[in-house]
């Protein structure tokens, strides 16, 4: 891996390249003078796998640089330094994202050994981006994929905290194409929302999901299925009806129904989805607020909407003990659930520090790859007699 190191105090560039040595990377170039990079990127682009940047330089600082990275288009990683708080990090990432870098960290100097191995880990350059590879599919193709039923329904556990108990599932809908394979949402949701294919979709996914709880209850695994539903889903007054028939014939009850809401684009009818939203409660319908914290799911929503459980964003929840703004947005969306009765759950949940950390912090449930990647239903039952070898250990204390 060729790395390129560029911060103006010839101190740190001695400390981090001696660091770098340490890890056993050799192809390390380090420049004192950002124009000096930025001339030696200009005249070959590919000549670094990932850059480490300093965001405080005289002449040209941080941001300027990531801007012309940007107009270089630059594939390989960043990584950012700075000595400033952590919130001048965290924007200046978004902003390397927003001009479509590669991020791989963002650290407060002086940067540790463990923190450089757990960013550059592999002497691969990480150009992969696999969901960047976006396939558009044109609105008759997924009308198709409908009808010849190429959408499958994976599954996700949401998990007690405290007690480790698998308390219920989240449905994530897969698009299973003969020639790309497994396709991921968001590759054509907002498409199904466009082309006014998503009541379709929805129901499609519904009947799935309680085919399957159905199944499960007859194995006597009593869980709790979500669906996520698009505000697009939430304009015809007689969705709630349908839902409840539908649970009804498929011999579920609606209890162990949730709909996961987020709010993707603006309502059309704040009224109707409200009178449809009241409506799915009084018939004893889970209703989740997706995302929460993000743009699309505001405090108005929560103020108005009888929802009962809130989905804290997986951008807060990754790495939270690490990150005090984070921190404060975990803690600060666990009170407003706890003053409004409302079940948390924390997704992206990725490994045993972040388990920790919301259950001191007394999060309801979890969700994330620490526990399981969201996995076909048949799966379901062999995972969750590994998670009960696994569970003794993690609620231990
Ligand atoms: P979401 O509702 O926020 O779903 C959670 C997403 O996070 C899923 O992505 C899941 O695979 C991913 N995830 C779970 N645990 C982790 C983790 O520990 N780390 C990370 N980095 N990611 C994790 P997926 O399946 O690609 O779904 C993306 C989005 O597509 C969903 O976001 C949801 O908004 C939407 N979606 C999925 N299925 C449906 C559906 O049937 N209908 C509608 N309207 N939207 C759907
Ligand atoms: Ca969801
Ligand atoms: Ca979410």
């Amino acid at each position: 891996m060729k790395i390129l190191l560029v911060d103006d105090e010839p101190f740190v560039l001695r400390l981090v390249m001696h660091q770098l040595k340490e890890l056993g990377f050799t192809d390390v170039v380090a420049h004192q003078h950002p124009r000096a990079a930025l001339a030696l990127l200009e005249s070959d682009v590919a000549c670094a796998d990932t850059v480490l940047l300093d965001l405080q330089m005289p002449d040209i600082d941080g941001v300027e640089f990531v801007r012309h990275l940007g107009r270089l288009a630059f594939q390989g990683s960043l990584v950012l330094l700075s000595g400033e708080d952590e919130r001048i990090l965290q924007t200046a990432q978004k902003l390397a994202q927003g001009h479509r870098l590669d991020v791989a960290g963002a650290f407060r100097k002086p940067v540790t050994p463990d923190q450089l191995r757990s960013v550059l880990g592999s002497p691969h350059p990480t150009g992969a981006r696999p969901r960047m590879t976006a396939r558009i599919y044109s609105s008759e193709r997924l009308r198709t994929a409908l009808a010849q039923h190429e959408l499958v329904n994976w599954y996700q556990p949401k998990v007690d905290l405290r007690t480790g108990r698998v308390v219920g599932v989240e449905t994530l809908v897969r698009w299973q194409h003969p020639v790309d394979g497994i396709v991921f949402p968001d590759q054509f949701i907002p498409l199904a929302e466009e082309a006014g294919l998503i009541d379709g979709l929805t129901a499609v996914v519904m009947q799935g999901a309680l085919r399957q709880a159905r199944s499960w209850l007859d194995e006597h695994l009593d869980l709790h299925v979500a669906v996520n539903v698009s505000m697009d889903n939430l304009a015809r007054l007689d969705f709630p009806d349908d839902i409840a028939r539908s649970a009804e014939s498929s011999g579920v009850p609606a209890r162990l129904l949730v709909l996961e809401i987020t709010e993707s684009r603006l309502m059309k009818n704040p009224l109707v989805a409200l009178d449809i939203l009241t409506r799915l409660r009084l018939k004893h319908i889970g209703l989740s607020i997706d995302d929460f914290g993000t743009g699309h799911s505001s405090l108005t929503q929560l103020r108005d909407i009888p929802f009962d459980e809130l989905k804290i964003d997986r951008s807060f929840v990754h790495g939270a003990h690490a990150s005090a703004s984070n921190h404060a947005l975990v803690l600060g969306s666990i009170h407003i659930a706890r003053q409004l009765g409302l079940r948390t759950v924390a997704e992206g949940v990725e490994d045993r520090a972040d388990w920790d950390h919301l259950r001191s912090l007394g999060c309801d449930l979890a969700q994330g790859y620490f526990i399981a990647k969201p996995m076909p239903g048949a799966a379901v039952s062999g995972w969750l007699r590994e998670w009960e070898l696994r569970r003794p250990s993690l609620v231990a204390a």
